[in-house]
């Protein structure tokens, strides 16, 4: 049998999971010499962006595509937690199978899964291999999830109906409404699903998670408390894409345009890989960014109704650009540039040019924002992005958030004040300030003696030393 330890690693879909475990996997790789496979469940065929992302894997990363599951049994308006669950849920026996030749071929050490994989660790648990979880989101989620079965049986309306806000233990108070989308209906299937995986989640020998004391000290230190049916906990974050793989060539020649322009002055505008806005609120950011005479780089996607709804395929099906205002690409000529539906999102944050982020606040954009230094503007939109923007905006304050009208529409005016504000005002120096604090410590923290660095030391050899459990 071959000696180096291997991993399994089953990721949820959706390029914010498989980035930053394709992250861990390298530094595990790197630092360790444990080598890793991914099994990768979907229901048809990759995007163009998660192929790619796959393909530029380093020598000792492989994957799997497992056979497609099939939704068409599926409403159309079922949640992306149920059908992310699902997806893994439905591949059971296709993990079994590539299981089942990993052990014979590999010295498995160990099945890591993110978010909502836990139904695979009965696989693990069958071949004697240690099941463990790499939570790809904030601390505050993860200690969310940890408490949630005990939220759930001691409340019985909804949480968003609660009079006081959440304590979620270490964290700052949490209204109902701001928690994330999938409990705000606990009826729906998608809250059934959070609350399976989030039970199971104690069946884990260890929880990896994707942050830092100083960016989620509360969080974090109420997670490292050792607690009988908690699973030790490891922060090993800020692990986030570099820019050296899986951004392809320059193809839109955005970056051609940033080193172009002076330095900081550039507002980047992505809502994430799935994240689109409506008709009516593109329009307003169009105009906005228009008035706010700023440049900018914006990777536009078809409206949409559904907050999320290029989530499983990040390229959507037609031209975003006939989506813009009437003249709007001839008049921002020079000052904007926009890019249709991917951008080299790791090498616009850390380019100099690059001042502001407006970002939907999924975490791994947040991640990237904070170890390039980049002051924010929070646009929150699905999944635990309301959480996150909380926690942005009123507890590290690092970042301005726009108010909506009361049609739920952030207007061109207020856009235009934020922007304008983010780049050139006050606010925004205050805010640059701070992040940059906070950039130095997510270097300190990953440098070689650094707590994220000697974490994950203490998770490897854990691995390393695992007498796993004999069949
Ligand atoms: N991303 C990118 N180009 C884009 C949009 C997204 O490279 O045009 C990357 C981004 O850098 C981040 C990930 O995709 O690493 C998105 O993850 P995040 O957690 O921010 O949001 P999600 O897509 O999961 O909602």
């Amino acid at each position: 049998m071959e000696k180096t330890p291997h991993i399994a690693i089953v990721p949820s879909p959706g390029m914010g999971h498989l980035i930053p475990l394709v992250e861990f996997a390298k530094r595990l790789k790197n630092n360790h010499n444990i080598s890793a496979t991914f099994i990768i469940p979907n229901d048809g065929p990759l995007s163009i962006s998660q192929t790619s992302f796959l393909d530029s894997l380093p020598n000792g990363l492989n994957y799997i595509i497992l056979p497609p599951v099939n939704f068409d049994d599926l409403p159309n308006d079922t949640q992306m937690e149920t059908r992310i669950s699902l997806m893994v849920t439905r591949s059971l026996d296709s993990i079994r199978e590539a299981f089942k030749s990993l052990v014979v071929e590999k010295n498995m050490v160990a099945l890591f899964i993110d978010l909502f994989g836990t139904d695979a660790f009965d696989v693990a648990i069958e071949y004697g291999v240690s099941p463990y979880v790499f939570f790809p989101s904030t601390a505050m989620a993860l200690s969310l999830f940890l408490y949630l079965p005990k939220l759930d049986q001691m409340v019985s309306c909804e949480y968003r109906d609660l009079p006081e806000p959440v304590q979620i233990p270490g964290c700052i108070p949490v209204r109902g409404q701001d928690l994330l989308d999938p409990v705000q209906d606990r009826k729906n299937d998608a809250y059934k699903w959070v609350l399976h995986n989030a039970k199971r989640y104690k069946m884990a020998e260890g929880i990896a998670v994707n942050s830092f004391m100083e960016l989620e000290g509360g969080a974090l230190k109420s997670l490292l408390e050792a607690e009988p049916g908690k699973p030790p906990v490891y922060p090993v974050g800020p692990l986030v894409q570099t820019g050296s793989s899986g951004d392809g060539v320059d193809e839109s020649g955005c970056l051609k345009w940033l080193d172009a322009q002076p330095c900081g002055s550039v507002l980047y505008i992505s809502f994430g890989s799935g994240g689109t806005l409506s008709s009516n609120q593109l329009n307003e950011l169009a105009m906005g960014l228009e008035l706010s005479e700023q440049r900018f780089i914006w990777v536009v996607r078809s409206p949409s109704d559904k907050p999320n709804a290029t989530y499983f395929n990040s390229h959507g099906h037609s031209d975003p650009f006939g989506f813009l205002p009437k003249g709007f690409l001839k008049r921002i000529k020079g000052t904007g540039f926009v890019v249709s539906s991917w951008a080299p999102q790791a090498r616009i944050l850390s380019h100099s040019s690059t001042g502001g982020f407006m970002t939907h606040c999924g975490w791994n954009s947040i991640l990237e924002t904070v170890v390039h230094g980049v002051p924010v503007i929070a646009w929150p939109l699905y999944a635990e992005q309301k959480m996150n923007a909380v926690s942005l905006t009123e507890d590290v304050k690092v970042a301005l958030r726009p108010t909506a009208g009361e049609n739920g529409i952030v207007g061109r005016v207020e856009i235009a004040r934020v922007v304008k504000s983010l780049l050139e005002g006050e606010e925004g120096k205050a805010i640059r300030s701070r992040i940059r604090d906070l950039k130095d410590a997510a270097a300190n923290v990953l440098s070689k003696d650094g707590c994220s660095t000697k974490y994950l030391d203490t998770l490897a050899s854990k691995l390393k030393n695992k007498n796993n459990l004999t069949l």
